[in-house]
């Protein structure tokens, strides 16, 4: 059988996009673009455990301290009244990592949020900071 040969009669064009349009994690979609050996593939920003914690932690926040909590800190006058943050009173190398334990977390604002952050001896002494090894709520002492 006799053929003629293949001619090239369009031009190439793309026909799909470089990136799929699912909106993923960014919501730009995700590169199609697979990585290639020797090459590193890109690290989750936070990690699919972290991501269900942080929910979990959420969900723990809302039905512990409602939608608008106050401040459970008022470190000094510049404290801003309604809190913005869950501040943990054990650190999370302390805790294991046990970031959706109500027992350790204090809603704060975030000026003093940041006082305890910035001042932990004095922090440890008014009890916002527990020392290692103390599972529960420290007591004033
Ligand atoms: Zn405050």
């Amino acid at each position: 059988v006799k053929r003629t040969p293949l001619k090239a009669r369009t031009s190439l064009r793309r026909k799909t996009p470089l990136r799929s349009r699912s909106a993923g994690m960014f919501g730009s979609g995700v590169p199609l673009k697979r990585s290639q050996p020797g090459r590193h593939a890109r690290i989750k920003p936070v990690s699919d455990k972290r991501r269900a914690e942080n929910r979990e932690r959420r969900k723990m926040a809302d039905a512990t301290y409602g939608p608008a909590p106050e401040c459970g800190i008022r470190w000094d006058e510049n404290c801003r009244g309604l809190a913005d943050d869950l501040h943990e009173t054990l650190s999370r190398a302390r805790s294991g990592g046990d970031i959706t334990n109500p027992d350790i977390c204090v809603p704060a604002c975030r000026p003093c949020h940041s006082k305890v952050d910035d001042n932990p001896a004095e922090a440890e002494r008014r009890g916002f900071l527990l020392p290692s090894g103390r599972p529960r709520k420290a007591v004033a002492r």
